[in-house]
């Protein structure tokens, strides 16, 4: 025998996912912090590196970087799951609250990689389509909740690519609307300087989602947490990978989180920087600037594939979502240093210039004929 039969049927048309990760001098298409962890931290990351025993399998459960969270919001450690990234935690989701026979609620457009495992996971994506303007249809949403057939809502806060937060008031209002599980996923929570936390206490079905990715520099070395109540966190552990979160990813959360403050200042030139650019970017004839709470500034333009590219050429890389469903002719830029903003705005607005530029040329060469 050398052919081989065919993978589970929910795979078939399933596009691996694709970050479009492409070699570029600024990195503005991922959403991560622009600066590194700086060379105290670092120090102190290699120094207690070097004392991990690499024979050793890890603790299954992280308790002390666990301990860390826990405390820091004001929970008991019951209440804290550490994962290999938000990303891991969010499949553990659709394992653990989705399947055969049940049902999630997305919010599009947002984060592709929910309606992704609910396809792996053969858990039917009931769609309810965000506003013009990209804020939720709260009224549909509730009364999606009310037929009783959801078994899972995720709420993207700030949403992940639009920009925007969630009302807390309308999460609230969720919460109390249904017994689905609600995931709100604060990925981007420290740009937002907003959380749900204070609802975990009189909410069994919350939970919320953070990563160690975007605010704190650590994209590449996978950590993200949930947060709520043991029972909910009972069940994640049973479709969890037990060792999901090796050794050295443990240590440097640790480290990272007990310095956390030292994030602070560059957290706040993100936000500062983000009003920059946006400001800058309304300057831009035909270009619309949707607002953000979070560390990108999501934009619509004629022609967006083209600016992609000539972005890119000069060594520029943003994400294009100019394809994507509901966010045709939309381009996501990162936040990210002074410089790098600076030459982003300014490489669109030669874009724009010379496009502008050639089509009066044209229209002038119309005319004249
Ligand atoms: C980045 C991100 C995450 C988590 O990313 P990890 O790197 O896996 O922690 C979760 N949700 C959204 C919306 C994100 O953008």
């Amino acid at each position: 025998m050398n052919r081989v039969r065919a993978a589970a049927p929910q795979l078939a048309g399933l596009v691996p996912y694709d970050p479009k990760y492409l070699p570029a001098e600024a990195y503005l298409s991922a959403n991560e912090n622009p600066r590194d962890v700086d060379a105290e931290v670092r120090a102190v990351i290699a120094k207690r590196i070097a004392e991990v025993p690499l024979n050793r399998y890890p603790d299954p459960l992280a308790n002390r970087l666990r301990d860390m969270i826990a405390e820091a919001n004001g929970l008991d450690r019951a209440c804290v799951l550490v994962g290999n990234g938000g990303d891991e935690l969010l499949f553990d989701l659709a394992l653990a609250w989705g399947g055969p026979g049940r049902s999630f609620l997305n919010l599009p457009p947002t984060f592709s990689v929910y309606e992704a495992n609910a396809r792996l996971t053969n858990t039917r994506c009931v769609n309810v389509p965000r506003r013009e303007d990209f804020s939720i249809d709260e009224e549909a949403v509730l009364a999606r909740v009310a037929a009783g057939d959801i078994d899972f809502v995720i709420v993207t806060s700030p949403n992940n690519p639009t920009g925007l937060r969630a009302p807390v008031a309308f999460i609230e209002q969720l919460l109390a609307a249904t017994d689905a599980l609600v995931l709100v996923d604060e990925a981007y929570f420290e740009f937002s300087r907003e959380t749900v936390r204070p609802l975990l206490e009189a909410n069994e079905n919350l939970v919320i989602l953070r990563t160690f990715s975007k605010a704190f520099s650590l994209a590449g070395v996978r950590l993200g947490y949930i947060l709520a109540n043991p029972a909910v966190i009972e069940e994640f552990l049973k479709v969890r990978q037990p060792y999901s979160v090796d050794a050295l990813s443990q240590v440097v959360g640790e480290v990272v989180f007990e310095m956390r403050a030292r994030f602070e200042p560059g957290i706040r030139e993100i936000i500062e920087e983000r009003a920059r650019v946006a400001e800058a970017l309304r300057t831009l004839p035909g270009v619309t600037v949707y607002p953000s709470d979070s560390n990108w500034v999501l934009l619509s333009l004629e022609g967006a594939d083209e600016a992609w590219q000539y972005l890119y050429d000069r060594g520029i890389l943003v994400r294009d979502f100019s394809r994507a469903p509901m966010l045709e002719g939309c381009l996501r830029a990162t936040v990210g240093t002074p410089e790098q903003n600076d030459a982003f705005v300014g490489t669109l607005r030669a874009f724009i210039i010379e496009r502008n530029g050639m089509r009066a040329q044209a229209a002038r060469l119309e005319e004249g004929r």
